[in-house]
């Protein structure tokens, strides 16, 4: 196919230019995290030191909305086009046409053998 990459000939072409967006804004979520993890980190190291500024911050809530915060960009970057759907959208995927790191090796792991006993 003249003109096409091979994923695009892979895949039809309306699914590609929805996952090609998709996979394209992984680069900034992986920044965002990296953001986060640095306020997170930065933060918490002013509650090592007992900085009298921040006397009556509540650590514990904002270091679990800090994990919440990642978490849920975590589970919204795009690790792989759907194993089940081929990236059409499925219930597997919830339409979305890809799965997360987690999700994915969540599939993995349903989908390999028990592994063997060994006396
Ligand atoms: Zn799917």
């Amino acid at each position: 196919m003249r003109g096409r990459t091979q994923s695009q000939a892979i895949f039809p072409l309306d699914i590609f230019q929805r996952l090609e967006e998709v996979f394209d804004r992984r680069r900034d979520i992986d920044r965002m995290i990296r953001l986060g993890h640095k306020l997170q980190d930065g933060v918490m190291m002013a509650f090592d030191q007992h900085s009298p500024v921040f006397i009556g911050f509540d650590w514990k809530g904002f270091d679990a909305k800090m994990e919440d915060v990642i978490g849920q960009l975590r589970s919204s970057n795009p690790y792989s086009v759907c194993p089940k759907c081929q990236g059409a959208g499925c219930d597997e995927c919830g339409s979305r046409g890809w799965v997360n790191l987690e999700h994915w090796s969540r599939l993995l792991n349903a989908a390999l053998p028990p592994p063997v006993e060994v006396a």
